[in-house]
């Protein structure tokens, strides 16, 4: 075993980082007040709250009202989605996403099916964008929310929000975006992108576990789906998790104080990785768009290749990285977003997904590139003797 921690699974979560931890500690400890209190130490928790809403807000060019604080990127999903359908059931049923959602949207549309409500299931192109015709084909007079996510987890595909935005505006449908992947990495402005609500989670940019937000549009009508007090305005009920949020205002402070020196760096690793992985070893595929994708993402299936022996091997030197295969019945079945990109036959089994962080260094890209160019040829060896 090696004693090497190579992370390279930021698309998973992130090390909270030492500034964001400073800015949480005090409400960890001695201002520990109920931010629904009326006295100093409650109303300081209270403003602390206000605080970060004010720098989530900045960060998205929307008014802090616009924003609620969930428990994180999950549970946001479900507000936007459960919330939009159930307030606007009588303008109508239909509900428009996409295959390469992330569970929290597409178990939660499958939810709202058995409850009556009709949802489309888009397809994506084998780079993994939505067709905009497709998109605009699939409006009816009952659709009433579309939601797209801004950029996958898997693949790192980055959609056209802009275009979406702007076909939901002009149809007078409500458009919402699971961006958890996007926070960091792309500048977003919900007013010139024209989303109407928009999902984050704090531990994917360097922030804490457990903490998310909700951003909702002025004047858009939506149910809480967590019901008690009055906390979030009537619309997320339960005492604000007030370290949790001051957490998730400073780090998103935080990464876009830095956004292009942060961008410039994964991409840098990530295309040295591409590009090395490319020249030395044969039968690869990068999955996912090559330009509009995250700058940390880098998703390859290797043919004649199991994910979950690669995942392994990778461990034992340290490197903690990610599949697209998921082990269903003893075989290896491809993910549904990697099936959702008409991924062939031959190179279903063995998906590698590798996400570059703030931490990972260029000697992290060229260990990584030895250890998959050792592994992968011992494991192609050795399924050769297993065929003869
Ligand atoms: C991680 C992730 C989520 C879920 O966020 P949690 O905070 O872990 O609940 C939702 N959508 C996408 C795209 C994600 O990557």
């Amino acid at each position: 075993m090696s004693n090497k921690l190579i992370y390279l699974d930021h698309a998973a979560t992130t090390k909270l980082d030492k500034n964001v931890l400073d800015e949480m500690m005090p409400y960890l400890t001695y201002k520990y007040g109920n931010a629904s209190s009326l006295y100093s130490i409650g109303r300081e928790s209270k403003q602390a709250v206000d605080n970060a809403r004010k720098q989530v807000a900045n960060i998205l060019n929307c008014s802090p009202k616009e924003i609620y604080f969930t428990a994180g990127g999950s549970e946001s999903d479900n507000l936007a989605i459960k919330g939009i359908a159930y307030s606007n059931r009588k303008k109508g049923n239909h509900i428009i996403t996409s295959k390469i959602e992330h569970p929290a949207v597409l178990n939660t549309c499958r939810r709202l099916e058995k409850e009556g409500f009709e949802v489309t299931y888009l397809d994506v192109d084998n780079e993994g964008l939505i067709l905009l015709e497709e998109l605009k084909n699939a409006i009816k007079d009952n659709t009433i929310l579309i939601s797209i996510m801004f950029a996958n987890n898997e693949i790192g595909t980055i959609q056209d929000i802009k275009a979406i935005g702007n076909i939901a505006k002009q149809k007078g449908i409500y458009f919402h975006t699971d961006a958890v992947q996007a926070i960091g990495n792309v500048r977003i402005d919900v007013q010139k992108l024209n989303i109407d609500a928009l999902s984050m989670s704090a531990h994917k940019f360097y922030g804490p576990k457990g903490v998310g937000a909700l951003y909702v549009k002025k004047g858009i009508m939506f149910d809480s789906v967590i019901n008690g007090g009055h906390q979030e305005n009537g619309k997320r009920a339960g005492t604000e998790n007030v370290a949790g949020i001051v957490g998730l205002g400073k780090a998103i402070e935080m990464v876009y104080e830095d956004f292009d020196k942060y961008n410039m760096h994964l991409l840098n690793l990530r295309n040295k990785y591409i590009e090395d992985v490319e020249k030395r070893i044969l039968y690869c595929r990068l999955n996912g768009h090559r330009t509009n994708r995250l700058p940390g993402n880098a998703n390859f299936s290797f043919e004649r290749i199991e994910g979950e022996s690669l995942l392994l091997m990778l461990d034992i030197k340290g490197i903690c990285a990610s599949s697209g295969s998921a082990c269903t019945s003893g075989s290896l079945e491809p993910s549904h977003v990697l099936t959702a990109i008409g991924l062939e036959r031959k190179f279903a089994q063995g998906s590698l997904r590798i996400t570059f962080g703030k931490e990972n260094t260029v000697n992290d890209v060229d260990y990584v590139v030895e250890s998959l160019v050792e592994i992968i040829e011992r494991l192609r060896n050795m399924s050769q003797l297993h065929e003869k």
